[in-house]
C-alpha cells in the first residue's frame, strides 16, 4: 500500500468530516466492496482494504491528527510497525464475520432459515392436462411443541450467555476493526440451555409429518419441479422457513403417448375403412370424438386435432392430439369375407397399382444389374398370379 491515497476521498468525506460522518461513511463504503458481495472482484477487495486502512486512520482523533498535518508518511514515522497492522489479516481471520458492523447483512447473524424439504406427486394424464389440487405428505422441521421452541425443559428457560452477556455475538480486535464474531459458546443465540426438552433434545425443532394441499398448474410433465414457498421445515431460532419442492410424476397412459405438449394415440382401422374412408371414434382427453378418415388413407398416416393435446402451464399455449391410424390385418377370417377377399385380389391383380407398378420397375431393375445371368420373371405380373396361395409373404412385400 506504498501507492498515494486519500483517505478522506477514499470514504468519500470532506476534511472536516465529524467522527460519526466518517463511521457512516465507511459502514456505506465497506458494505458496497464486501469480498462476499463481490466473490472474485479484485478491485473490489483492494477497495475494502483501503476502506479499512482509512477507518483504522481517522476513527483515532490522535491517527487522524497526525494524517492531517504529515500524511501516510508521517503515520509511519510517529507509530512505527506496530501501529499499523496489514489490512489483509482481515481476510485470514474474519473472513466473513463482518456482521454487526456492517448492519447484519452478510451471512453472520447466528438467525438461521429453516431447511428446504422435496417431495413427490405422481399425476395421472388427465390430472396434468386440466390441473389438480393435490395433497401431499412429507416430512420437515416444526416448531417443538413441547418447549415451544425454546429448547429447554419446560419448566426451565434458556440462561442468558455468560460468555457473550446474551447479545449473540462478541468483540474481537484486530488493532483495525473492531469486529464482532458470533458468540462461539450459545451460537449466537445469546442464550444458553442448561436443561434440554426431552423432546427436541435442546434444538427447538422436531420433524413431523405434514400434510399440505399443493395446487398443480395445467400442462405440467414428469420432472417438473413445483416450489412451494415458506413451507419447508421451520427455521431452530426464528429465522424464514425453508421451501418445499414438489416433484412431478406423471404415470403412463393406456392410449395416449405424450411428446411435448402433444399427445399421440394410435388407431387401429380395417383395409376397407382406409380404402373408402370411414366415420371411427377416437378418445381424446375430454372424451370420445367422432373423426372421418378420408379414402385412401395409408397405413401410420397421421390425423391432427388442433390445440386437444396437454395445456402449457401459465402460457396460453396447448398441444395437439395426433391419431395416427394403422391398418390391421385379420389373423382370421370367415369364410364368406374369404371368398371376397379372393375376388379383390383377382381385381387388385387387374389393375395394378400405381405404388406396385413402381416397385415392380425397380425390382427389375435391381436384379438386372445384380443378377443379370439369371432369367428375370416379370416381378409385377408374376406376383399377383401367386398372391392366393402364398397371400402371406405378399403382404408382407407390401
Ligand atoms: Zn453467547
Ligand atoms: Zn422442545
Amino acid at each position: 500500500m506504498t501507492e498515494k491515497v486519500d483517505y478522506y476521498e477514499v470514504l468519500g468525506v470532506d476534511r472536516s468530516a465529524s467522527a460519526d460522518d466518517i463511521a457512516a461513511a465507511c459502514r456505506k463504503a465497506a458494505r458496497k466492496y464486501h469480498p462476499d458481495l463481490n466473490p472474485g472482484n479484485e478491485e473490489a477487495v483492494k477497495k475494502f482494504k483501503l476502506c479499512a486502512e482509512a477507518y483504522e486512520v481517522l476513527k483515532d482523533p490522535e491517527k487522524r491528527d497526525i494524517y492531517d498535518r504529515y500524511g501516510k508518511a508521517g503515520l509511519e514515522r510517529n507509530l512505527g510497525g506496530g501501529g499499523f497492522h496489514d489490512v489483509s489479516d482481515i481476510f485470514g481471520a474474519f473472513g466473513d464475520l463482518f456482521g454487526d458492523f456492517f448492519g447484519g447483512g452478510v451471512r453472520s447473524s447466528g438467525v438461521r432459515p429453516g431447511a428446504d424439504v422435496r417431495c413427490g406427486v405422481t399425476l395421472d394424464l388427465h390430472e396434468a392436462a386440466k390441473g389438480v389440487t393435490k395433497e401431499i405428505n412429507f416430512r420437515r422441521h416444526e416448531v417443538c411443541k413441547t418447549c415451544s421452541g425454546s429448547g429447554a425443559k419446560p419448566g426451565t428457560s434458556p440462561e442468558v450467555c455468560k460468555f457473550c452477556g446474551g447479545r449473540g455475538r462478541v468483540q474481537q480486535s484486530t488493532g483495525i476493526f473492531s469486529i464482532q464474531t458470533t458468540c462461539p459458546k450459545c451460537g449466537g443465540r445469546g442464550t444458553v440451555i442448561a436443561e434440554p426438552c426431552f423432546d427436541c433434545r435442546g434444538d427447538g425443532v422436531v420433524v413431523e409429518d405434514v400434510t399440505l394441499e399443493v395446487r398443480v398448474p395445467a400442462g405440467v410433465d414428469s420432472g417438473v419441479r413445483l416450489r412451494v414457498q415458506g413451507e419447508g421445515g421451520r427455521s431452530p431460532n426464528g429465522g424464514p422457513p425453508g421451501d418445499c419442492y414438489v416433484f412431478i410424476q406423471i404415470k403412463k397412459h393406456p392410449l395416449f403417448r405424450r411428446e411435448g405438449q402433444d399427445l399421440i394415440c394410435q388407431i387401429p382401422i380395417g383395409y376397407a375403412q382406409a380404402a373408402l374412408g370411414a366415420e371411427i371414434e377416437v378418445p381424446t382427453l375430454d372424451g370420445v370424438e367422432k373423426i372421418t378418415i378420408a379414402a385412401g388413407t395409408q397405413n401410420g398416416e397421421i390425423i391432427r386435432l388442433k390445440g386437444r393435446g396437454m395445456p402449457t402451464p401459465r402460457r396460453n399455449l396447448t398441444g395437439d392430439l395426433l391419431i395416427q391410424v394403422f391398418i390391421e390385418v385379420p389373423t382370421k377370417i370367415k369364410p364368406e369375407h374369404e371368398e371376397i377377399l379372393r375376388k379383390l385380389a383377382e381385381y387388385e391383380g387387374d389393375s395394378v397399382l400405381k405404388e406396385r407398378k413402381s416397385f415392380g420397375a425397380t425390382l427389375k431393375e435391381f436384379l438386372k444389374d445384380f443378377f443379370p445371368e439369371r432369367k428375370n420373371p416379370e416381378p409385377a405380373d408374376d406376383e399377383d398370379d401367386k398372391g392366393d396361395k402364398e397371400s402371406k409373404s405378399n403382404k408382407d412385400n407390401k
